[in-house]
Order: structure tokens, then C-alpha cells, then sequence
């Protein structure tokens, strides 16, 4: 069993850091919003603390999930941040959506005070980590990430280490890339099927067994076409994924018109007032 920290308590952290408590770790939390870590202690053990750099010290591992680049730097590198609590030898796990850029920035931080940096955002939703059962996609270096494996599988059900430092951030944006264009295409479907007067449901149930089935067909066709958009991954979290992923493909020179395209419908979504809606919610621009 490991001696572990876990920084930012949101929809994703809150119930991973759990599944890490009750495999036995030893579990000291960090929440910006104080409550919330003496919630998670009431309910689970452990302890909190009341800044990262306090939260990292003694620790073997600090897993953290946040918002977006600028938080992770001021969670990390900040006066407060953990890197100035890490002890040599141990280890950082970043499991926030960010940049490949970022990741590359820590890890070579991390290296230069002796401790070693993982990039491993996540798939699966806020159920995937209630249910730990996330996928893990992994940059860094393969001696470290050998022993963090067996950790992050507290609530995991796969996870992989891509290659070098940013390979998990790529790779999350190849997830979001993946799914992008998938969700415009099942909105058109369900758009099309509506006004052709079909029964939907029908039309999903016996498609979904067919070449055009998908998770996003299984899990969201229904719920789209009742006009349900409260199922978990937020509209403006996809758009600061999106952002991260034209921003890459800026530099690498990757042509993804469908992605930039689906980008600017997300954004008509989030002015008809849906920021927090899912990503489902695509359809709603099309059947208004
Ligand atoms: P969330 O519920 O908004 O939680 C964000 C967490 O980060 C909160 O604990 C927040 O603290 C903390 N935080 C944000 N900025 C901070 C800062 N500057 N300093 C310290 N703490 C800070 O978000 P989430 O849904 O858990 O998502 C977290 C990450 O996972 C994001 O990068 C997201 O893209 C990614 N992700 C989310 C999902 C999903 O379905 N939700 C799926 C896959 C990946 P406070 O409580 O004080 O606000």
C-alpha cells in the first residue's frame, strides 16, 4: 500500500480519490475550496491539507485532477504548489485534461528536483470514476510508470503508457478528436430520423447492432432524442479540450477541418445557454 495525495476534489477527483482510500492507500487530500476535503475526510478517512505543498510532503505519489494548464502550473509550481513538497525518488501523476505542452514543462521541472512527472488524463465520465472504471492514457518515463501502475488501477479498468512525456495528453486529444465528429454525425442521424417521422428509438435500437453502432449510440442516441443533455462531460469542458487539440494541431500540422467545424458548433451551443449541457447536446442546435 502506498502513501498517496490527491489535489482537486471536483466530479472526477472526489470519487477517484476514494477508490484509492478504499483499496487501502493511505490517502492525505488537497481541495482549493476547503469544505469539500473535510467532506471527502468525514466520509472516508485519511486526512486533508491545506495547501498542495503540505498535502505532497512525505508523500510516494500526488495524483491531482483540476481544471485546465494555468491551474495545474498554480497546484505544481505555485509558492504553495507540490513540487515544493515532493521528496526525491517520488512520483506526480497529473490526471487533468491539459496540454501536451504543459506536461513536458512539469516533467522537466520535476527532473530537475529529482522527483518524476506522469501525464495521464482520463476517459470514461464522472460514472467511470464513481465507478472506477476510468482509462488512463499515460506520457513519462517507463520505470516510473511501472510503479505508479498498480496505484492508478484503484480506479481504473485499463491504462497504458503512450511514450515519452505529453504522449497521454496526445492521446486524450485523439480521444476527443475520435469523439467530436462521432457525436455531429449520430446528431444528424437522430435530426434526420425525426423529421422523416421514424420512431427513433426503433430506428437506434436495431442500428446500434450494425456498422454504424458506437458507445455515443449505445449510451447518449436515446437521451439526444428526448433532448436530455444532463449526462456528465460539459459542453465548455469540451471546448477547452478542442482548443487544446487545434492548438496542437497548429504546431504539428494535422488537418482537422470535422474538429474545428464541430468546435464552432459547441460554441452555438454554448450561446443558446448550454455550457453545462453534455456533449450530446450538439443536437439541439439542429432541432431548434
Ligand atoms: P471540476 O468538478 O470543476 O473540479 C475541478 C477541481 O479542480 C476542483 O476540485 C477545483 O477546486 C480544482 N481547481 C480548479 N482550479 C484550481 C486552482 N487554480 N487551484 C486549486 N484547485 C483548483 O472538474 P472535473 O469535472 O473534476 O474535471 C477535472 C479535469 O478532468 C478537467 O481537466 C477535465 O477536463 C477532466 N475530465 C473531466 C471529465 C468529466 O466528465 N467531468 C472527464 C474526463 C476528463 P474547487 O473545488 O475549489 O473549485
Amino acid at each position: 500500500m502506498a502513501k498517496v495525495a490527491f489535489l482537486g476534489l471536483g466530479v472526477m477527483g472526489y470519487p477517484m480519490a476514494r477508490h484509492l482510500a478504499s483499496k487501502g492507500h493511505e490517502v492525505t487530500v488537497y481541495n482549493r475550496t476547503a469544505a469539500k476535503a473535510e467532506k471527502w475526510v468525514s466520509e472516508n478517512g485519511g486526512r486533508s491539507a491545506a495547501t498542495p505543498r503540505e498535502a505532497a510532503r512525505g508523500q510516494e505519489i500526488v495524483f491531482a485532477c483540476v481544471g485546465n494548464d494555468d491551474d495545474l502550473r498554480q497546484v505544481t509550481l505555485g509558492a504553495d504548489g507540490a513540487f515544493q513538497g515532493m521528496g526525491k525518488g517520488t512520483i506526480f501523476v497529473d490526471h487533468t485534461t491539459a496540454s501536451a505542452e504543459v506536461a513536458r514543462e512539469l516533467y522537466a521541472a520535476a527532473k530537475d528536483k529529482g522527483f518524476a512527472f506522469i501525464d495521464a488524463p482520463v476517459s470514461g465520465g464522472q460514472a467511470g470514476a464513481e465507478n472506477g472504471v476510468l482509462t488512463v492514457m499515460c506520457g513519462g518515463d517507463a520505470d516510473v510508470y511501472a510503479k505508479a501502475e498498480p496505484v492508478i488501477m484503484s480506479f481504473a479498468r485499463a491504462s497504458r503508457l503512450l511514450g515519452a512525456a505529453g504522449s497521454g495528453q496526445l492521446t486524450k486529444m485523439i480521444n476527443q478528436i475520435c469523439i467530436a465528429g462521432l457525436v455531429q454525425g449520430l446528431a444528424e442521424g437522430v435530426h434526420f430520423g425525426k423529421k422523416a417521422g421514424l420512431d427513433i428509438e426503433a430506428v437506434l435500437d436495431v442500428i446500434s447492432k450494425g456498422a454504424a453502432g458506437s458507445w455515443q449510440m449505445e449510451n447518449r442516441g436515446k437521451t439526444m432524442n428526448q433532448g436530455k443533455f444532463d449526462f456528465g462531460f460539459a459542453v465548455d469542458w469540451m471546448r477547452k479540450d478542442l482548443s487544446i487539440v487545434l492548438g496542437e494541431a497548429r504546431k504539428n500540422g494535422a488537418s482537422l477541418p470535422v474538429t474545428a467545424l464541430v468546435d464552432q458548433f459547441y460554441a452555438d451551443v454554448q450561446k443558446m445557454g448550454g455550457r453545462r449541457w453534455d456533449t450530446s447536446s450538439l443536437i439541439a442546435r439542429l432541432d431548434k
